[in-house]
């Protein structure tokens, strides 16, 4: 059997097979700590539950039209306006099954053969992968660890070329938790306009914002109408309302590029989940009282982490601004040698971690950097005080 090149090519989301995997271990019985996928330890909030239910006994369960529910969409228009200031019409809006599906809908729609994506490095695991299955070509744009691994423009305008067709920013950003600033933002939307780019602007982490929780997010949707015209958003409840298994994802932006990506997922998908569309309308228009409690908790597990990590003389961490990641240096466990094995790069490092201390943590080389690891705080407390002690005990004898 010859297998198409493009399956043969693809490989596995490291961020949820390590996340299986160490929860398979755990189910075996080991005692293993999982730093892992980002998923938020909270349950999904009662109010969003009572409403699902609900959805099941009023018989809500059948198809609904393949790009969403109308309130489902009045319910996001209602969000961008209250939370953002972009105003966005019925027809300019798609509801996916995760905000992982809105992505792959819109490199469907954009990309032919060979046109160029530039993303940023580190990158979250799934972008070259999904730019990749649509035969586009993801070019990255790796920034400086000093600079919060963020764009500039000599780094852009360096890996800019006649194939590039968009620009895809993710702020606040996963693997890095770099959050962009208002100026950073208007010099890619200069950037996307000098050379007429589409923007995608990932901003699923948008309320994981620890260091102005009280100021407004800004999109680059709101920089200037030219780069509001050119922005698609992909959004999701996924992470803010702690709705991980519902898959619900949405975008907005131009309306031909919605409407195609509708009739994409018309025929590969149909609709998500009719009950999650339900409960994610109340997600968007309920109380939004546990979003803040979650943002608050989370910021205390941050700085939890990013203090002990840096107290040890040989692993250290930028304190990241937004989602719920740490990138933690380990360029000083590389070449050390355990148990007769080598540690060459970030994989022996994670694999080591597991097998010693069972602790599973990410390692960089998914998001294309060899000398990191990330850990991911969106769980318990507890977890994170035993996986950090464990983490920090197992380098001690290195340092
Ligand atoms: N974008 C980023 C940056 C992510 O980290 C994730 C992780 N889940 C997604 C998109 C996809 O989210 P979902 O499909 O659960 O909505
Ligand atoms: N986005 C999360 C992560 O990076 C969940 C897993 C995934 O979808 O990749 O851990």
């Amino acid at each position: 059997m010859i297998f198409s090149k493009k399956s043969e090519k693809v490989l596995p989301s490291i961020t949820l097979e390590v996340t299986s995997g160490a929860k398979q271990m755990k189910k075996d019985g080991a005692d293993t700590i999982i730093l892992g996928a980002g998923e938020p330890d909270f349950n999904t909030p009662e109010n969003i539950r009572n409403i699902a239910i609900k959805a099941i006994n009023d018989g809500l369960t059948k198809y609904t039209p393949a790009s969403g529910i109308d309130e489902l969409k009045l319910a996001v228009a209602k969000k961008f306006k209250r939370d953002n200031d972009l105003i966005y019409s019925n027809s300019q809006i798609i509801i996916s099954t995760g905000a992982k599906q809105c992505l792959w809908n819109v490199f469907e729609t954009i990309l032919n053969p060979g046109d160029e994506v530039i993303i940023p490095k580190p990158y979250w695991v799934s972008y070259p992968e999904l730019i990749r299955l649509v035969d586009g070509v993801p070019v990255f744009a790796f920034g400086d660890e000093e600079n919060d691994f963020k764009y500039t423009r000599p780094i852009l305008e360096d890996v800019i070329s006649s194939k590039t067709k968009a620009i895809l920013i993710n702020t606040p950003n996963n693997p890095t938790g770099a959050v962009y600033g208002k100026d950073e933002l208007a010099m890619i939307a200069d950037f996307a306009r000098t050379h007429d780019l589409m923007i995608i602007s990932d901003e699923i982490y948008e309320k994981f914002n620890y260091e102005n929780e009280n100021e407004k997010y800004t999109s680059i949707a709101n920089i200037s109408s030219d780069s509001y015209n050119r922005t698609i958003i992909i959004q999701g409840v996924s992470k803010t309302y702690s709705m991980t298994g519902w898959r619900i994802g949405y975008a907005v932006g131009n309306e031909k590029i919605i409407s195609l990506m509708a009739s994409i997922q018309s025929h590969t998908t149909s609709n998500p989940n009719s009950i999650a569309q339900y409960a994610a309308v109340e997600a968007l228009n309920g109380d939004q009282t546990s979003v803040k409690i979650m943002v608050n908790e989370f910021k205390n597990r941050r700085d939890y982490i990013v203090e002990r990590i840096n107290d040890t003389n040989i692993l250290s961490c930028k304190k990241p601004k937004g989602a719920f990641y740490i990138m933690i240096n380990i360029s000083k466990m590389l070449g050390k040698v355990i148990d007769g094995h080598t540690i060459n790069n970030s994989i022996d490092f994670s694999n080591i971690l597991l097998e010693k201390v069972k602790v599973a943590v990410i390692p960089g080389d998914g998001f294309g950097v060899s000398n990191y690891v990330r850990i991911s705080y969106a769980t318990s407390m507890d977890n994170i005080k035993e996986g950090v002690k464990r983490i920090i005990n197992f380098v001690k004898d290195y340092e």
